[in-house]
């Protein structure tokens, strides 16, 4: 292996300016997948600036107007344990406790997991078994994609991080930080839906912190994968019910290079419509292309069978 550098940055700022300074540098927050990812030979970087916290942002932060603020360096395991994120934004907490395993999310961070590159069968593998497979566009930048042998352009990888679908659902926004100063995205316009610029975050971008509105109602976060073992979700599902005849949100993640809104869905949920066509919409107008980790159809149809379960339970919850 090649040499590789590693600084320790002070904060947010110093961090960006480093990622700027240096061109073949990453940052590195938790390391469980970045380091996974440069052992496969898929990043080579010279320099890894490391952030272990950005001081100056607790790890959660509630403003006079409900706002929560959540510090994108807080572990999994800590966003999982903790009182008012369980008591206030319970889908978030399920969602982190349902990641991996307890040694990752003890070092995994949210940043990291928001931040989590696309995944395909065809890129994240070793070097050896990637030569059978030589004109991924992501992997190598050729002009093939083996997901859809049929498009001209475009990668079709997996964003797979389980906290992105709540936190869509939740309506979040992130706090972007930069030798240029910050901005506020809104999380669903942060995936851009293509498997190779997946995310709308500029180089030496840090992103420092996770901005909810004030409560909604606790709503529902299932994680689908055929066992119940470590493993990356086949889909997600979070619905946030509505607030009288409006608000209601449901998100499919995981199964598409973005959290998927299904907004036909959620008017109907607005709507009182009977759950099970409230199921059916949401997987019919879910947009999946890719069957790495199982087909359309499969997926699909259990989508819609856990998605009539969730409406059942909501049913009975308080609003
Ligand atoms: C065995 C195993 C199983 C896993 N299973 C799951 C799973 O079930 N579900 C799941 O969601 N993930 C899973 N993961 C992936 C990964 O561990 C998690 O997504 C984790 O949350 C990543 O966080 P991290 O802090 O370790 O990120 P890192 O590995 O440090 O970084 C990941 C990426 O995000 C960028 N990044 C990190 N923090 C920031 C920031 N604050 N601002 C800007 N960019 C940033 C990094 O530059 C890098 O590109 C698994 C990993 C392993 C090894
Ligand atoms: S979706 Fe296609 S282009 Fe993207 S990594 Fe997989 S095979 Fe390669």
């Amino acid at each position: 292996m090649k040499e590789i550098s590693v600084i320790a940055a002070g904060n947010a700022a110093e961090a960006g300016q480093l990622l700027q300074e240096y061109p073949q540098s990453v940052l590195m927050a938790g390391g469980t997948d970045l380091l996974v990812l440069r052992k496969l030979k898929l990043i080579a970087p010279q320099v890894i600036v490391t952030l272990k916290s950005a001081p100056g942002v607790p790890a959660v932060r509630q403003e006079a107007d409900g706002e929560f603020a959540i510090g994108a360096f807080a572990t999994l395991s800590d966003i999982a344990a903790h009182p008012s994120i369980r008591q206030k934004v319970p889908m978030l907490a399920k969602a982190a406790a349902a990641v991996a395993s307890v040694q990752v999310r003890n070092k995994a961070t949210l940043g990291g997991n928001l931040c989590l590159m696309s995944r395909c069968w065809f890129f994240n593998r070793s070097p050896f078994w990637r030569t059978e497979f030589p004109d991924c566009r992501k992997a190598s930048g050729g002009d093939r994609c083996y997901v859809v042998p049929k498009s001209r352009k475009g990668c079709f990888a997996l964003q797979s991080g389980d906290t992105a679908g709540p936190l869509v659902a939740l309506g979040a926004r992130l706090r972007l930080v930069s030798v240029r100063g910050e901005r506020i995205v809104d999380i669903e316009a942060f995936y851009l839906g293509d498997g190779i610029r997946y995310l709308d975050l500029s180089a030496g971008e840090i992103l420092t912190e996770v901005l909810l509105p004030p409560p909604a109602p606790a709503g529902a976060f299932v994680k689908f994968r055929p066992q119940d073992n470590m493993d990356f979700a086949t889909f997600t599902l979070s619905v946030v019910p509505p607030v009288g005849r409006s608000g209601a949100r449901i998100v499919v993640g995981c199964s598409a290079s973005r959290p998927l809104r299904a907004r036909a869905a959620e008017k109907m949920l607005d709507a009182g419509a009977p759950a099970e066509e409230i199921a059916r919409k949401t997987a019919e107008e879910a947009r999946l292309v890719s069957f790495v980790r199982g087909p359309v159809d499969f997926k699909k149809q259990v989508i819609a069978a856990r998605m009539a379960d969730i409406l059942a339970g909501l049913e009975g919850q308080p609003q």
